[in-house]
């Protein structure tokens, strides 16, 4: 059978996109390998959030028609948001793409790639027959190879098809896809375009996919959606004062075996008062909340769309930590909107500075075609972003720093993944507050000797140092 590669791009939902997509391959006999030379499919599943997400797939995908040349059995194709965007654009410049598959027909590829599989190698068995002592087919027979799919349409349900995904022997975490889709509009953002309106899939669906990834060994779940506490505000109703995300939390909470909930990323004007006293009263959601700010200034939040200014995010930030104590706060921050002054970026600093995030994703402003932002006018020159970015970072570092090393000598509970990506004789895991720790594997928590037996496991640590954004430990022994 054919063998494919797939590269994600972007954000957490791409990664979820992409085992979906690699799970429909893997179930039709299709082999999964780890480099595009190995294989016969290349798949990009692309991120259309910042330009330099567009230009690095553009990139990699020019890179590829040399592959092309070489191989013209080979499937070419783009997946997701920057495919949903530009559609049959792009493949103006690339003739070798074969499939563009936007952000609601993940589910579709298989299909398509088997179709342009068959397609391909018939036609290459008749030019082969044409041209019998020819070592390769001419460029103009390579021509005659090129059978493109496009598919960009909308499609009903499309949201509850991410539903199916791989559990290695051995895995403690997974993704769960939720919903789809964003009604929110923030004038930067593309997401809206390209992945369509919110769209959510039921709790029992939703569940039943948790019982699965639970029976297969995982021990903690990430809730997944664009908007994640909106969920389902559309479709379904509030009962009790609940809304659908928190009964939706209740539901995932009484799967038996599940140790740790997640979710990402969620809209500060979704957390009211029901989300609050959930995060009070589930133990199992684990003490982490990423809680984008975008900007400390009230002019910029308005100009962006945000429906929420600098104190009301402050007082909630101080409403989530009543309600958890130790509860780690993360955000993700735009410096260089259009408009913003200098006095705008010292708001944001200072507010940052004031809430001491446990970590925070910094972030240049990058104009996405079609956003009414990129039409605003004082558009940011980028030495500016770059001097204010840093600025930033140097303050998120800092209070990120600070938070890591009050860790040292405390025990913290930590769920292992496998080994360090940095040290392969060491083992990785996540606190619940999602700090990394890098630990040693012990000998008595290992009763065949292997590191392995390890993975999913609740493991206590006491931390002996912190160094950039991770901790380093040893187990304690029972
Ligand atoms: S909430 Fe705003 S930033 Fe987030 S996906 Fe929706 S439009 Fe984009």
């Amino acid at each position: 059978m054919p063998k494919f590669f797939i590269k994600t791009y972007g954000c957490q939902m791409n990664e979820r996109d992409s085992e979906q997509v690699a799970h429909s391959l893997v179930t039709r006999g299709y082999e999964r390998v780890g480099h595009e030379s190995e294989a016969d499919v290349v798949l990009l599943n692309t991120c259309s959030v910042r330009d330099m997400a567009d230009q690095k797939a553009l990139g990699k995908m020019g890179m590829l028609g040399r592959l092309a040349k070489e191989r013209p059995h080979m499937v070419f194709g783009f997946l997701g948001c920057m495919a949903q965007a530009r559609g049959g654009e792009l493949l103006k410049g690339l003739p070798h793409v074969d499939l563009v598959v936007g952000t609601q027909k993940f589910h579709r590829v298989a299909d398509y790639v088997d179709e342009l599989v068959a397609k391909k190698n018939r036609s290459l068995e008749n030019v082969q027959r044409l041209t019998p002592n020819a070592q390769r087919p001419t460029e103009r027979r390579i021509d005659d190879l090129r059978c493109s799919i496009i598919d960009v349409e909308e499609e009903a349900g499309s949201q509850s098809t991410i539903r199916d995904q791989r559990v290695t022997l051995k895995q403690a975490t997974a993704f769960v896809s939720i919903m789809q889709g964003c009604n929110m509009h923030c004038t930067f953002c593309i997401v809206p375009q390209t992945r369509g309106a919110e769209r959510g899939r039921s709790i029992g669906d939703i569940v039943a996919e948790v019982r699965h990834l639970v029976s297969r060994g995982v021990k903690e779940v990430t809730l997944l959606g664009q908007i994640v506490n909106l969920y389902g505000r559309h479709e379904f109703p509030k009962v009790a004062g609940k809304s659908p995300f928190v009964q939706l939390l209740e539901a995932v909470h009484e799967v038996e075996g599940l140790e740790r909930i997640r979710f990402t990323s969620p809209h500060p004007i979704g957390f009211r008062d029901d989300l609050i006293d959930a995060i009070s009263r589930l133990p199992k959601l684990a003490e982490h909340v990423h809680l984008p700010l975008q900007s400390g200034s009230n002019k910029i939040l308005k100009a962006m769309h945000r429906a929420y200014t600098a104190e009301k995010y402050l007082n909630l930030v101080k409403r989530i930590r009543r309600a958890r104590n130790g509860i780690s706060i993360t955000t993700d921050i735009i410096v260089g909107f259009p408009g913003e002054t200098d006095d705008d970026h010292r708001q944001t600093r200072d507010l940052a500075k004031q809430i001491q995030f446990d970590n925070a994703f910094v972030f240049r402003y990058s104009p996405r075609r079609d956003t009414p932002a990129a039409e605003m006018p004082d558009q940011i020159a980028e030495l500016v972003k770059e001097k204010r970015n840093q600025d930033l970072l140097e303050v998120v570092n800092d209070s990120n720093r600070r938070i890591l090393e009050r860790l040292v000598g405390s025990q913290v509970e930590v769920l292992c993944e496998g080994p360090s990506k940095t040290n392969c004789t060491r083992l990785m895991g996540r606190t619940r507050t999602n700090k990394i720790v890098v630990f040693p594997p012990s000998q008595k928590q290992r009763p065949t000797g292997k590191s392995e037996e390890l993975v999913g496991q609740l493991v206590n640590v006491r931390i002996e140092r912190a160094n950039g954004f991770s901790l380093y430990g040893m187990p304690l022994l029972e």
